[in-house]
Formats: C-alpha cells, sequence, structure tokens
C-alpha cells in the first residue's frame, strides 16, 4: 500500500461524503466501543488490569535487545530458523528465497499487519506466487482489489450488502443476506486453498522470549490452519511483539481480546514454537520466524519508544471521533486512527505525513480506551512540536500562531485584536447571528458549525465601565 498520507483532508472530505460509508462506520465502531466497555467492566478491576498489561509492555521494550536474543536461542532451540530483516525489503527478500528453496508456488496467509506493511503479497504475486488470504475480512479486501481500513476489522468500512455484493460476483453465491450463507461461501472457496498451499504465512500476536512460543488469537481458526497445515510456515513478526514471560502473556491475553473484540477470549488461542516433530501427527515440516525492524528500533531510541507498546487492539479507532467520521482509508497507510497518526509519521518519516498529528481533537479518549494506556494525545501533540521545528506546517499556520504569541504578550496589542474582531466580526454576522462563509482555512468552520461573533464588549471594556459606574 503506498504512503498517501499527505492526503489525510482531500480523503477526509470525501469519505465524509459517502453515506454508505458513514453507516458502515457507525454501525461498526459503536458496536466495537460497546462491546469492549462491557468486557472490560466486567473484570473485577479494569484500571489495574491495564496498569499491569501496561507495566508488561514497557518492561519488555526497556529490554529489547536482550529479549530478542532470548527468543531467538530459545526459538532456534525448538528447530526453527531466525532471519533478522532490517527493512521490507529484506523481509521479502527472506520470504522469497524460503518459497524457492522449498519449491513454493502456492501460499496461504492470515492477517499480519506487518506483511501490510512490507508489501509481502505484492512482492510474492510478482514472483508468480499464488497467495491467498484467509482472514475473512482480508480476504474480502482482497478479492475487492481494495485495502484493509482498521487493525482488527478490515472490512469496517463495508456494509453487509457489499459483501453479499461482491461474493455473488466473484464467487458466485445465490443471492442471500444470510451471513452464515455468506461465511459458508467463503469457506468453501478458502478449503482447497488451504489444502493446495506449500506455504503458510502467518504474524504473531505475541512473542514469548522465556519460552520460545509465538502466539496468534483469532476467531476464525485460520491463523492456526495456515501456521500447521502447509508444509512450510513462515511467520512475520515486529520486534516490538517480544514479551518477556508467560506470565506477562497471561496478562495481556486478558486484555488483547477484551479490548479488540469485545471477547474474554477469541475462539482460539494458539501457542506455536517449533516444526513438527517426526511422532506429530500433523504441524509444518519447515518453520521460519522473520524478526522485522523495518525502523522499529528507530523508534525505540526516541522519546516515542512508548509507542511501541502497542498490542494493535484497534480500541483508539473506534473510540476516536476522529476515525469515527472518516474511516482507516482516509490515513493513507496501513495504520490508521489514533495509533496510525503517531507510527505513519514515524516509519514513514514526518513530512510524508504531515496531516496526521493533526488528526485528532486531542479529546484523550483513545488513552482512556488503549490496554496498555499509551499516552496518544500527549505524542500526538509532541509530533505537532516536532512538526513547527521542522518548518513544516502550513503558512498561514505559522503567521497566524506568530499573530496570537504576539498578541498575548502585549496587552495593548491584545485588546486592539479583540475590538477589531469584535467590530469586523458584528459588522459581517449573518441575520441568524451567526458568521457565515468565512474565507481561507476560517471557512473550513463555518461550512459546518456555527460562527458566533466576538461580544459587542469585551470583559476588560465592560469591566472598566462598571468601575467608572
Ligand atoms: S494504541 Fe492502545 S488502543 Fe490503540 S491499537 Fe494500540 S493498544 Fe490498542
Amino acid at each position: 500500500m503506498e504512503n498517501h498520507a499527505n492526503q489525510f483532508l482531500a480523503n477526509a472530505e470525501t469519505a465524509l461524503h459517502n453515506d454508505t460509508l458513514q453507516i458502515a462506520l457507525d454501525r461498526g465502531t459503536t458496536r466495537a466501543v460497546n462491546n469492549r466497555i462491557n468486557a472490560m467492566g466486567e473484570t473485577t478491576d479494569a484500571y489495574a488490569l491495564r496498569q499491569q498489561g501496561r507495566a508488561a509492555r514497557l518492561r519488555a521494550l526497556h529490554r529489547l535487545p536482550e529479549l530478542l536474543e532470548q527468543l531467538e536461542a530459545n526459538l532456534t532451540k525448538r528447530g526453527v530458523t531466525v532471519l533478522w530483516a532490517i527493512d521490507a525489503d529484506e523481509c521479502n527478500r527472506h520470504v522469497l528465497d524460503i518459497a524457492h528453496k522449498h519449491n513454493v508456488h502456492k501460499a496461504i496467509k492470515s492477517k499480519s499487519m506487518a506483511t501490510e506493511e512490507v508489501k509481502l503479497n505484492d512482492a510474492l504475486e510478482t514472483s508468480g506466487i499464488e497467495v491467498v488470504e484467509s482472514d475473512l475480512g482480508e480476504f474480502i479486501v482482497q478479492i475487492a482489489h481494495d485495502h484493509p481500513s482498521h487493525i482488527v476489522f478490515p472490512i469496517i468500512h463495508k456494509t453487509k450488502e457489499q459483501v453479499r455484493d461482491l461474493f455473488m460476483d466473484k464467487l458466485h453465491m445465490p443471492p442471500s443476506d444470510d451471513p452464515q450463507v455468506i461465511t459458508a461461501a467463503a469457506r468453501v472457496h478458502m478449503r482447497q486453498k488451504f489444502i493446495d498451499a506449500d506455504m503458510g504465512i502467518t504474524g504473531a500476536n505475541f512473542a514469548i522470549a522465556e519460552t520460545g512460543h509465538l502466539v496468534t488469537v483469532s476467531n476464525e481458526g485460520n491463523a492456526r490452519m495456515t501456521s500447521s497445515l502447509p508444509r512450510v510456515h513462515v511467520a512475520v513478526v515486529g520486534i516490538e511483539k517480544v514479551i518477556a514471560t508467560l506470565e506477562d502473556f497471561t496478562t495481556l491475553v486478558q486484555l488483547l481480546p477484551r479490548s479488540a473484540t469485545g471477547q474474554r477470549m477469541t475462539s482460539y488461542t494458539h501457542l506455536f514454537g517449533g516444526p513438527a516433530h517426526p511422532t506429530d501427527p500433523d504441524g509444518p515440516e519447515h518453520q521460519y520466524v522473520i524478526l522485522l525492524d523495518n525502523g522499529r528500533s528507530r523508534i525505540h531510541a526516541t522519546e516515542y519508544a512508548e509507542v511501541l507498546a502497542c498490542i494493535r487492539c484497534g480500541a483508539c479507532l473506534n473510540t476516536c471521533p476522529v476515525y469515527q467520521n472518516v474511516g482507516g482509508h482516509s490515513y493513507g497507510w496501513v495504520y490508521p486512527g489514533p495509533i496510525g497518526a503517531i507510527v505513519t509519521p514515524l516509519l514513514t518519516g514526518i513530512h510524508n505525513a504531515t496531516p496526521l498529528p493533526h488528526a485528532s481533537s486531542l479529546c484523550g479518549s483513545c488513552k482512556s480506551a488503549c490496554p496498555v494506556d499509551i499516552d496518544i494525545p500527549n505524542m500526538l501533540l509532541r509530533l505537532r512540536g516536532d512538526l513547527v521545528e521542522e518548518h513544516d506546517t502550513p503558512m498561514v499556520l505559522t503567521i497566524g500562531l506568530k499573530g496570537w504569541s504576539m498578541a498575548m504578550q502585549s496587552p495593548a496589542l491584545y485588546e486592539m485584536s479583540g475590538r477589531a474582531a469584535s467590530l469586523a466580526s458584528n459588522a459581517i454576522k449573518g441575520r441568524d447571528g451567526n458568521l457565515h462563509n468565512l474565507p481561507g482555512m476560517l471557512g473550513n468552520w463555518t461550512q459546518n458549525r456555527d460562527f458566533p461573533p466576538f461580544a459587542p464588549k469585551s470583559f476588560r471594556q465592560q469591566w472598566r465601565e462598571r468601575k467608572k459606574e
């Protein structure tokens, strides 16, 4: 997926006028928010659990290099081949080398943000290897030649009716609005793809250093089948996914499904490590783990390291008033929503995503929903500061803020500006008492909201007059 994050404003404008998208977003995010609140409310002390999860993630980040080495050693002991990828190209090269070594022609893949990030599907298809997404949402996105718009619900931007029409067209499904019929049509199509696949590709939700296990959580069981049915299994895992202990896993696995889908547990929680032993009834003959950096160690060395604690639950997206209205595609890259507004500038370069740190009202809803309490609003503010330091803010904003700063430092100038604003705004107000069709950036406000004129007399004027009386 190309990075179009700098197109955020134009994308958002289009999204706001897309009625079908608005219905889909409203349905999807409302359900997700309610489910999360109910599921977290069931815990004895949700705040304490979140802090426990946060501590587990921060501990792991603090010891990241050491834990990665421990993970590599324990995976190797289990018979896994561990490879390191500094960037997307190296990651894709590793996967293609593995495919060629094992004569792979067909691959099946479960949902993985890391593989989206490195555009693995494009690399495989260019090399003539067929790759099929096995997660239902990702499969729909794939056959629709679309992109996921959410970390957990890739097709949150689609209505059930759109999926029905797509399946009737691509899978020749008989007309039906019944979700079970729609799901069954995908299952029939996918079953053979699983059987035919030479290679399974997954990500991992966690990588446990002390045991050398990878973990996937899913509701469809596809991640488990993808990692165990084909003769070769490759897991592409971002280096930040490492956690120290099995005990930390037991904390985090209580938080992830509750925050992501509002479930106490997902239907499948799969721990795996190592290829099948000769006596095992099934499992892959060869297993590879690719530990992907792709900019993560750079972030780890900055004041933004905390963002790597994210467990990709999507709760901050669902609760964000901006995401709820503009959807995931507006953000222009793999990671949407509040977390995407931080990760995209950090991973792809701040100049390639200048509007994103501003794509937030800083209401703080994301932080209160986050299962590991990441201070998203604070990081967005700091990124805005970085943009100012790099002189990458719109000219009109820079001039406006300089003028504001001058006025705030001089009582006389402050009063004069207030009077000028009051005179001008009262002169041009409409019949309903509000301002309309203001020029330039101010017009963005008056397009959709009321803008009352400044008070005819300021507080200071009134104070002086009353004192005289
Ligand atoms: S930042 Fe927090 S809420 Fe958002 S996806 Fe990551 S873990 Fe979930």
